[in-house]
């Protein structure tokens, strides 16, 4: 009758992979030691994992993701990880020699591929031209991408620790119904903004796929990268596009230099309307210390400042 109730309980991938007896042994096991890439992702994965897991987060809250040195700590961690998950699309550029120097043999999971991949503008500072690298990787910034990687996470957690997976599959699951509520939230805020006013200036092209999603244009004078330098050229194209159009907010966001966007403020005499939160969440204090509350932040703010 026991040996009944557990399996009906018990997940696919848990009947798949083990035996009811090895998956009530995992309830009580030690965590799993996973490692998540930077602060927002390292949010959803604790969301899905909870108590299930050993979390170490090698970008801090506040830090760049797209420039970073892990620590040798880090790379002693990482060598003990089960599972690390990035985002990939070159937004961690340092991570795969990282993962090599550090003698990592978990499970890498790539939570971009497989999303619908979005070109950045080209980058001002590109002139226009368009290289490979120019896919944007800042995924997370459309509300419709993190359900889908909080599934990913889901079933990568299912794999490496069958007898937790009835937890993630349910943690996902209440995660998911508020990440749907906030999507909606957010359509609902820009409802109020005619879309001919809808044009925003953030430092670098962080906020692409925001935009794709609902329906806001993001110019930056810096490109994909907080790595790329913005060109003379580029940001006086940028100055002069300001002036013809108008309506336009400007912003500074967390991780990247605010000189530009203070020299743009200067020369089109708009006044910044505040902080985004692009690649980084803040610690518990701060304005966006998880992935909901820094969504709610940026369009709040965006939103307020356009309408
Ligand atoms: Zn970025």
């Amino acid at each position: 009758m026991r040996r009944r109730r557990l399996l009906l309980t018990a997940c696919a991938a848990a009947l798949a992979t083990a035996t009811v007896p090895s998956a009530a042994r995992a309830a009580g096991a030690p965590p799993v030691p996973v490692v998540a890439s930077f602060s927002i992702l390292g949010d959803i994965v604790r969301e899905v994992g909870g108590d299930r897991v050993a979390l170490t987060v090698l970008v801090g809250p506040g830090a760049d993701a797209h420039v970073y040195q892990p620590t040798p700590a880090q790379a002693r961690t990482v060598a003990q990880a089960r599972v690390l998950f990035s985002i990939g699309l070159g937004f961690e550029g340092w991570l795969t020699r990282f993962l090599r120097a550090a003698g990592f043999e978990g499970r890498h999971v790539v939570v971009a591929d497989g999303l619908p991949r979005l070109h950045a503008e080209g980058g001002r500072s590109h002139a226009g031209h368009h290289h490979h690298h120019d896919v944007d990787p800042h995924v997370w910034q459309n509300v419709a991408h993190a359900v889908a990687i909080t599934a990913r996470v889901a079933e990568a957690l299912c794999v490496a620790d069958p007898g937790g997976c009835g937890g993630h599959r349910e943690r996902a699951a209440a995660y998911t119904a508020r990440l749907q509520a906030l999507d909606r939230e957010i359509r609902d805020a820009w409802a109020s903004v005619p879309p001919q006013r809808r044009t925003i200036i953030t430092s670098h092209e962080a906020f692409g796929h925001y935009g794709a999603a609902y329906g806001v244009r993001f110019l930056s004078p810096q490109g994909i990268s907080t790595e790329a330098e913005a060109s003379a050229r580029g940001v006086a194209a940028l100055v002069r596009q300001v002036r013809a159009e108008g309506a336009t907010a400007l912003f500074v966001e967390n991780v990247a230099d605010p000189r530009l966007i203070e020299q743009i403020a200067r020369e089109t005499g708009l006044r910044p309307s505040g902080r985004l939160y692009a690649d980084s969440l803040t610690g518990p204090d701060g304005a966006a210390p998880d992935y909901l509350t820094m969504m709610r932040h940026n369009t709040g703010r965006m939103v307020e400042a356009l309408r």
